[in-house]
């Protein structure tokens, strides 16, 4: 069966993805305080032309495909993806959702007394009819659970997330607080809400090596997300390959992804990416240093296809099959 995935540059075959790191930023912008502080942003063109560049030497790197998980809440502005998009050959799969870890913007704060969840609605507009007037349409649901847990809001968006995902079919991938488990909380609301959970990605999988908490994610069907190379606060680049490899070797290479949750310019740390805290949170750190380590760890190069290719097709080449 052909299925098509929606890109910022058109849909595609998913069989064409190609190599598809499953969580990679752009641009992750304070957007409010952008526009009124705008100095460390500089020149919107020097901004794009460093994302192009970056993005070129991503693809000769041997990545096809990144998927953009920047939702409302991170910044989003399509139209700038769009200019970046149709410089390179690159694809980006781009995002619908909402980020936040405690409450809703006040915008969303009354609009779900009518029976229907103004969240909803601008989900499958986003996946329907495309973001604004872009005529990009999302091929992703983006929800977010940290530490807060399930608060109100944070529930409300995951119910939302679930309903859209129902309606249109398209496929939801989440961030999660991984120390204290919210991927099962997640799971949770997931169920009540009838999603399939083989379609859920449980993001940020990688930032523990607790097997036992990864493993009953994995037992009830949903993707990890070891999506974070670089980022060794959480864990090193050695842990998280140790990780992966050890469930491969258990035979669960087609639940995992991998990425690094990295970005072209991100303003919630002062600097330019590579931040000096992290020398390794760049794109190319997966291409150049994890898969050589994961083969080292053996991993199979058949392993890191299935996770770099095939999962991530099966996923995202889900979102046309219509809602249930
Ligand atoms: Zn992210």
């Amino acid at each position: 069966m052909v299925s098509s995935v929606e890109t910022a540059t058109g849909p595609i075959d998913a069989s064409d993805l190609g190599r598809v790191l499953m969580h990679e930023h752009v641009f992750v912008i304070s957007t409010e305080i952008q526009q009124n502080y705008p100095q460390e942003w500089g020149e919107e063109q020097d901004r794009i032309d460093d994302a192009v560049s970056r993005l070129n030497e991503l693809k000769k790197s041997g990545i096809d495909t990144i998927l953009d998980p920047t939702a409302i809440g991170l910044g989003r502005y399509i139209p700038r993806i769009q200019q970046v998009a149709e410089q390179i050959d690159l694809k980006i799969v781009c995002a619908t959702g909402l980020y936040t870890f405690n409450e809703l913007p006040h915008y969303y704060r009354r609009r779900n007394t009518s029976g229907v969840d103004a969240l909803t609605t601008h989900f499958v507009q986003d996946i329907v009819e495309g973001f604004a007037n872009t005529g990009v349409k999302a091929g992703v649901i983006k929800c977010a659970t940290d530490k807060p847990g399930l608060t109100p809001d944070v529930e409300r968006v995951l119910r939302a997330c679930a309903q859209a995902h129902r309606e249109t079919g398209c496929p939801i991938t989440t961030h999660t607080n991984a120390e204290t488990e919210r991927g099962l909380d997640q799971q949770k609301i997931f169920l009540e809400e009838g999603v399939d959970l083989t379609r859920v990605v449980i993001g940020h999988c990688g930032d523990t090596n607790d097997l036992d908490y990864l493993q009953r994610l994995l037992d009830a069907g949903s993707i990890l997300g070891m999506d974070r190379f670089g980022i060794d606060g959480y864990l090193t680049t050695d842990q998280r390959v140790e990780v992966v490899a050890r469930l491969c070797e258990k035979g669960f290479a087609e639940q995992l992804v991998l990425s690094h949750d990295a970005s072209c310019y991100i303003d919630w740390i002062e600097g330019e990416v590579p931040l000096a805290p992290l020398p390794n949170w760049h794109y190319l750190h997966i291409s150049r240093d994890v898969i050589p380590a994961l083969m080292q760890a053996g991993v199979s190069e058949e392993q890191i296809d299935t996770m770099l290719v095939d999962n991530p097709e099966r996923f995202l080449g889900s979102q046309n099959l219509g809602g249930y």
